[in-house]
């Protein structure tokens, strides 16, 4: 089997008319007709050009190599960023696609190829930017979801005195801990993650990671920014509150030094867009040593939460996958499978070969602009 051609489609989904949430997906050809599917996030517009650029250098390759084909574009693209960005994203796209391929082309479903599974259900938590928490927390549980996260981080708080300092004033400190008890109150005991998303400085994450405290929450997410890992485990090391990081890191490589030095007490690699389901696979492996959880990162489409899903089947320390789309009444229109993705707040994973689900492409096709062909 060899692949012939890597195609791209890009979709701006409308959501009650009005352009909303943009996908970008690849899929992989080859000369027995079978072909793979896959989605490449946090992209921007150069990722078609090097999504082809990448596809030439596949062109022959067995699909079902997917680590070999992996390994020889990022090491080819080691001077145009085989370490993280852009390039590592589109790669991922391709190497979802190739898992997808590999899978149908062998009749298995892909956790299979990853190992086989531990869960046949892969629990999502919902990321909730909502402030009416009460009614949020009550309609997800009722839903089947056991876990949500809501943002604290806010650069609008009226107690903030400077929009690039990353400090907190004593009152903005305390509007914050203030909304955390509101939200933990609210939620009652599900599970509960609050997200910083890196906005502060190490004395202000310290602070509020130590105020958080009583909340026993399942993590706190990022309370400083994600370059310095260094500043992390100072925190890490220093509060009860459990401290999550790791969506803004790419590959294995990545993540070494927040795992050898665990700077961390869970991860969230971000499966579409820091190298796809065997690198997570591994980056899980290695976050297991360590005996810390994998929660990843996903505010992707429904192909890309199902992908994902095939890989938290496959480790024992998967914790939970972020569900960014609640509410979002396109959510499962852009996918076609035999049953629906989400059932009582997790991913139901089946038996059908590769990922199990199929674009809906005529539901994709009515996004565009007439005309336009959605594979180019
Ligand atoms: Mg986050």
């Amino acid at each position: 089997m060899k692949i012939t051609e890597i195609k791209t489609a890009q979709v701006r989904v409308k959501v009650e008319g009005q352009p909303r949430y943009l996908y970008r997906y690849v899929r992989v050809y080859t000369d027995q007709g079978v072909y793979g599917t896959g989605e490449a996030s946090h992209v921007d517009e150069g990722w078609r050009g090097s999504t082809q650029s990448m596809a030439s250098q596949l062109i022959g390759m067995d699909p079902r190599d997917v680590d070999a084909c992996f390994e020889k574009v990022r090491r080819n693209y080691i001077f145009r960023g085989g370490f993280a960005g852009l390039g590592i994203s589109a790669l991922t796209g391709i190497e979802i696609a190739l898992w997808d391929l590999a899978g149908k082309a062998q009749g298995v479903p892909v956790y299979r190829l990853l190992g086989g599974k531990f869960r046949d259900r892969v629990r999502l938590y919902v990321d909730s930017a909502q402030n009416d928490y009460q009614r949020r927390a009550e309609e997800v549980r009722a839903k089947g979801f056991t876990a949500i996260k809501f943002d604290l981080d806010d650069a609008h708080n009226p107690h903030k005195l400077d929009p690039w300092n990353w400090s907190v004033t004593p009152d903005e400190l305390k509007s914050m801990v203030d909304q955390a008890f509101e939200i933990r109150q609210a939620v009652g005991s599900m599970d509960l993650a609050i997200d910083l998303h890196g906005r502060y400085d190490a004395t202000a994450g310290m602070a509020v990671a130590h105020a958080l405290e009583p909340l026993n929450l399942m993590w706190l997410e990022e309370p400083v920014p994600p370059e310095n890992v260094d500043a992390l485990a100072k925190i890490t090391s220093a509060t009860r509150t459990p401290i999550c990081a790791g969506e803004n890191l790419y590959l294995r490589h990545g993540f070494r030094d927040l795992l050898q030095k665990q700077d961390v007490d869970v991860i969230m690699p971000d499966i579409s867009k820091c190298g796809g389901l065997s690198e997570c696979r591994k980056i899980a492996n290695l976050a297991e040593l360590y005996y810390i959880p994998f929660a990843p990162h996903n505010n992707s489409s429904a192909l890309s939460t199902v992908a994902d899903a095939h890989v938290c089947a496959s480790v024992p320390n998967f914790l939970a996958l972020e569900f960014h789309r609640y509410g979002d009444p396109t959510w499962d229109e852009v996918i076609l499978a035999d049953q629906p993705a989400i059932q009582q707040g997790h991913v139901v994973l089946g038996e059908k070969p590769g990922l199990g689900v199929e674009l809906n492409e005529q539901f994709l096709q009515a996004q565009l602009e007439k005309g336009e062909p959605l594979w180019q």
